[in-house]
């Protein structure tokens, strides 16, 4: 299997994260990439590729224009109001004051466009960003000749909706490769997020839509990130009415459990018949991950891969999270190679 990740990932590299009332470094940060690198060549996978030039504009289907312009500009109007750290939100529009007009100073603009604010923006966010998105881009453009592809984005993005980041996501990488596909002719999608933390952006994007099915399997929002969207009645409206579906699980679940709602999700994708499945791919399932809770260990990631590789239909790996830093490239590369073992066309 190719993998396509950038040198350039590098780029967003905030040094704080709000967690608990303190700054610490981010969990999300670039030696994941790395360390998932090392065990591709480690135990070789396939080659390792760059992401080739990609048309941008795609970008403009899934993200409200004015939200990208709040992210191209987010860096420079924050030190331009003199603030030494790094730019984190602290006030919102919330549920008890909710004018929908945007405010021009970036302190209100932050809280307007954020939905979480452990992820700080820095110096070289939005290219950084920009770059996970030619990632996925140049992914689609391999997945039309490849049996499966991975692309390995960083910044992730399942959190990051049509006009808010947060969760460490700014632009929703695996909505911008399912609108992709469709340009390119295809009718029909699936994601399939297996990220310990439900896939709010992705949902929210899709939620009218029928052409893209959405299932996600996550921690419960009553207990775990991002708290407030996630619920197994969220089943999708309008003409998307049967086309969302979750699968919240509690504390401690362990890998057998999670199993049935992974089997149930692949109901639903053999049903639908997807020209193309899209997995946003999380290893924070994992037993050891700081900020999760579910107890997966590492040989489970290699039956996810095969039990996925089952249903036959060309796949898409998007990187999205996964924390503990010593397991991430184990864990990853597991589902890879358990998908490449066993995949068979039908
Ligand atoms: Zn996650």
């Amino acid at each position: 299997m190719k993998t396509i990740y950038s040198k350039q990932h590098i780029l967003h590299n905030s040094l704080t994260e709000l967690s608990g009332g303190e700054l610490v470094k981010p969990f999300e940060s670039p030696d994941r990439v790395d360390i998932i690198l090392n065990e591709i060549s480690n135990r070789q996978l396939g080659p390792i590729l760059q992401p080739t030039v990609q048309d941008l504009d795609i970008i403009y289907k899934v993200h409200n224009e004015k939200y990208i312009e709040f992210l191209k500009n987010a860096w420079k109007e924050w030190t331009e109001e003199g603030f030494k750290g790094e730019a984190i939100p602290t006030v919102w529009p919330s549920r008890s004051m909710k004018s929908k007009i945007i405010p021009k100073n970036i302190e209100g603009k932050l809280g307007y466009y954020c939905l979480a604010n452990e992820t700080s923006i820095s110096e070289g966010t939005i290219e950084g960003a920009y770059e996970s998105v030619k990632v996925a881009l140049t992914a689609v453009d391999m997945l039309q000749k490849e049996k499966s592809i991975f692309g390995l984005c960083r910044p992730p993005g399942h959190h990051a909706s049509r006009d808010q980041y947060g969760g460490y996501c700014f632009f929703n990488n695996i909505a911008i490769a399912a609108e992709k596909l469709i340009e390119k002719g295809a009718k029909k999608i699936f994601i399939l997020d297996i990220d310990f933390h439900h896939g709010n952006g992705t949902q929210e994007i899709f939620y009218r839509r029928s052409d893209v099915f959405f299932a996600s399997l996550h921690g419960d929002p009553m207990q775990a990130f991002p708290h407030f969207l996630g619920h197994a009645e969220e089943t999708g409206i309008e003409e998307g009415e049967g086309f969302n579906i979750n699968y919240p699980m509690p504390p401690n679940t362990s890998y057998t459990q999670w199993k049935k709602s992974l089997k149930k999700a692949m109901n639903k994708v053999e049903n639908f018949r997807p020209d193309f499945l899209l997995i946003s791919l999380g290893v924070d399932t994992f037993e050891d991950d700081p900020i999760s809770f579910f107890k997966l260990k590492s040989n489970d990631y290699f039956d996810i891969g095969k039990s996925i590789s089952e249903l036959g239909i060309p796949t898409l790996f998007i990187m999205e999270g996964g924390y503990a830093i010593n397991q991430i490239g184990i864990n990853t590369v597991n589902i890879l190679k358990g998908f490449e073992e066993k995949f068979v066309s039908i």
